[in-house]
Order: C-alpha cells, then structure tokens, then sequence
C-alpha cells in the first residue's frame, strides 16, 4: 500500500517547492491507489507562525488537491499534529536511553560555541564532540542525543540518487529531544513515519545529509525503513536558489494572476519529465501519467515565462463566460459596464497570459497615447476618415453583431473609395483605444457599440489639433 505524507512545517506561506512537494506525494499515492495525508511539524516553537497551517491547507485545496488523511478530516493514524503526539516522542526517546543507543547531554550552549568556535578555527568540521557520551545525566531538561556507531558505515537509498554511503565517523552525535520536550524533526519524522506507516518519503533535497542519520534512527528502533525520495531544487531564472523568503515564490503571489490548473501543471514539470513532448496536462492526466521514479536529480528552473505559456493555454480552454467570473473581481464593475466587459473579454482572451494584466482601454475615460495619424500621414486625413466613418456608421440601419461583420462593412467602404488601410485604420483604433497596441479597431468597435464609438469618433476628432 502506497502511503505518502506531505509535512509542512507552520513556518510562513506555502512556497513553490512546497506546492512541488505535496503534488508529487499526492500524484504518487494516486496513481497507485494509495493514501496521501497532510502532518504538521510544528515542533519548532522558535520558528511557529500562527494561522500557517490552515492558510497552507487552503491553498492546496485551492490547486485542487485533497487528502485522506491530515489534521482537518483525520484518520486513523492521528493526530496529525506534531505537538499533540508529545508522548510518543518522549517513549521513543526513552527506549533508546534505556537501550545505550542515546544520552542525556547538559553542556551549556557557551560550550558547544566554544567548541564549534575551534573547530572552525583548526578547519575541521563542526560537530558535537561527545562530551557527555560516558558521563550519567540524570537531569530531564537535558537534551537527548543519539549516540552514533564511531565505526562503520550507513548504507541509505535515495530513489532519484541511488545508494549514498556514509562513514559514521563524519556523523556527529546529534540532538533527538530538545530542552524544551519537544523533539527534533530527526526523530520525530522518523517516529511518525513509522507510525503512519509512510510507504515513500517524498520531500526537499535539504535533507540529503540528514538522511544517514534518519537511517541510523531506523535501525535503532528495529523498523523498516521508507523508501526516500528527495527532490531537487528549484532555481530563480538567474540560477540562484529561489527562497522561500522570496515573495515571488509564494503560491499566493503566483494565485493572484494564474489559474490554479496551470500551477498545477507547471508545477508538475519542475523536475518530472514525462516521456515524449506532451506538456499539457490536467490534474487527472497528472495522476495516470505520473512516474516518482522519472524525476530529475538537477536543480529545475523556475521560468516564469513558461507559466505564463502554460497559463494562457489555461485561460484558452476557458469559455468567455467563465473569464468573465474570474477576471471581473478586480474591477469594480456597475451593472452598466457588464456587457461591454464581457465582450472586452472576449476579445482579449487570445492575448492574454496574465490575470492581473487585464487591460482597461474599455473603461478608460478617454485618454489619448498614441499621434492619431499614421505615419506620413497627417493628422488632416486622419480626421476626415473618421469623419467618414461616422458617417458610414450614423447611416447603418443596425450595428453588425460581430467584429467580421463590421470588418466587411468597413472595407467595403473603403474599397469604394479607394482609402488607403493605414491611413483609416490606424486613426480609427487611436481613436477607440488611445494606445499604440490594442485589440484591432473592428473588435474595439464591437466591444463599445455604436453609441461609444461615434462618441469616441467624436472626441478625437475635437481634441487632436
Ligand atoms: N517539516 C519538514 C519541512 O518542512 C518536512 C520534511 C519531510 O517531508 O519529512 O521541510
């Protein structure tokens, strides 16, 4: 039985390779019919931020991922809570003191400074020293730390990486219970993962050099140990590592202008190669397409460009009536602007990448950017085409119902008398828009209806003198 978790720590928000993290423990478990639970490692007080963890479910709710187990829908392997499963830390911990395979362990932090402070002087590297490996300390606020075989080696598997050998001499005595009762996440990972019966870990490659340590934990204990898979990084575009300080990594940042299926989908490729050159995948595909094992060992660009592709493909498979939903938030829209905002969104659905780039040219009150004439032209000519394109308008006994239809009407006009292209259309959008680049002057005059066109007409052809 597939069983994956994803872990977050209730440290800030929801970054990219978090996002990374949960998708592809939640696509493993799906794709084998396996079960996919959330557990909050909350046992790092110093660094808890309140409301952290509801807001990180939410927003993989949002993305469309959902769990069989976790601490809002529970489970029979809870709480999934780290700092409500206290005892069993402090039992696990115990056994391994009652065994010899740990100790208690008082020097001050002074000491450990000290220590820490000469090492880095004579170049070695850092690590406990064993100081109170053979002395008996009985005080319980002492910290508890494994005691590492001093010969040997540790044998660990990562799936992307294969085997890691590690001499246990480079492994320092570390920290499984803090001062304050709580554990680490060494040992309580390892605790809970055994408990939950995790069948593959899947998380960050942060945890590489930890990973002999975790191994070291599971076989003191005598439990089977999970099949690891770390991650890779994830790069800003000028290759540096992308932080989960960065703002711009935030999964809330990204929500503000994609959609959550093109995140998705995006997100799905930082790492994971499918075979062939299909890119485009829904939630679903994801699922019976996904393969833990083809996911790439090299750090994965974050190219944002390639999001806004992916998202604009998604905005694509939108109907203009499900744009509308999603893009009239924003706008502060009156009941009277619904109709030409919907029709603006029409014609702007096949430009655009972005949610939060929404152009306003079908509100703006009227502010003119760009020269109304064309080129060599002047501004003369340019007026007297708009003059006879409101004419030809005023004369129309309906408005056509499409920017085709007003196409056809308009170039017959033209044809007739023998008006140049730039020298008429290029006013006649100026004129609607007021920017050098905007939709066509046809779907600009469709988009406001003959009513705002003539008054546009009108108003450029006053203004510009
Ligand atoms: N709480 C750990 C983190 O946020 C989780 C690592 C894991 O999945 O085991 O990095």
């Amino acid at each position: 039985m597939v069983r994956t978790r994803f872990a977050p720590s209730p440290t800030g928000e929801l970054h990219l390779g978090g996002l990374r993290t949960a998708l592809y423990a939640f696509l493993h478990a799906r794709r084998h019919g396996g079960v996919f639970g959330i557990r909050i490692e909350d046992t790092d007080q110093k660094r808890f931020v309140k409301g952290s963890a509801d807001r990180v479910m939410a927003q993989l709710r949002s993305v469309g991922l959902t769990w069989n187990e976790g601490p809002d829908v529970g489970g029979s392997f809870g709480p999934y809570v780290q700092s409500e499963r206290r005892d069993r830390y402090a039992q696990a911990a115990q056994k391994l003191l009652d065994e010899g395979r740990a100790y208690r362990c008082d020097c001050s932090p002074e000491r450990l400074q000290e220590l820490r402070t000469g090492q880095q002087k004579s170049g070695k590297p850092t690590g406990y020293d064993g100081h109170c490996r053979t002395l008996a300390r009985l005080d319980e606020n002492a910290v508890v730390r494994f005691r590492v075989p001093e010969e040997g080696s540790v044998r660990c598997d990562d799936l992307l990486r294969g085997e890691i050998v590690v001499a246990t001499a480079t492994l320092d005595d570390f920290v499984i219970m803090k001062s304050d009762g709580l554990p680490t996440y060494h040992l309580a990972h390892v605790v809970d993962d055994h408990a939950m019966e995790t069948s593959d870990v899947i998380r960050g490659e942060e945890w590489i050099p930890s990973l002999p340590k975790h191994v070291l934990l599971f076989q003191a204990f005598g439990w089977e140990i999970p099949t690891y898979a770390h991650l890779p990084l994830l790069m800003g575009a000028n290759s540096k590592k992308l932080s989960k300080r960065d703002g711009d990594a935030d999964v809330k940042s990204f929500l503000t202008w994609c959609l959550p299926e093109a995140l998705i989908n995006f997100v799905a490729l930082l790492g994971w190669n499918p075979s062939g050159d299909r890119e485009e995948y829904t939630l679903d595909e994801l699922i019976t397409s996904f393969d833990l094992a083809r996911v790439n060992k090299a750090p994965a660009v974050v190219n944002t460009e390639k999001l806004e592709w992916f998202n604009h493909q998604a905005i694509m498979r939108k109907t203009p009536q499900e744009l509308v939903e999603i893009v009239a938030p924003g706008f502060d829209l009156a009941a009277e602007d619904i109709e030409r905002f919907t029709r603006a969104v029409a014609v702007e659905q096949p430009r655009l990448r972005r949610l939060d780039t929404f152009p306003t040219w079908w509100r703006d009150p009227y502010l003119q950017e760009a020269p109304l004439a064309w080129k060599k032209s002047t501004l003369v000519v340019a007026k007297e085409r708009l003059s006879g394109l409101s004419a030809l308008f005023e004369a129309l006994d309906s408005w056509p119902n499409s920017p085709e239809q007003l196409e056809v009407v308009v170039r017959a006009w033209m044809t007739e008398q023998t008006f140049a292209t730039g020298d008429t259309l290029w006013p006649f959008r100026v004129a609607l828009s007021g920017k050098k680049a905007s939709p066509g002057p046809f779907e600009l005059a469709w988009v406001f209806g003959k009513k705002e066109t003539l008054r546009r007409i009108a108003y450029a052809i006053k203004h510009n003198t």
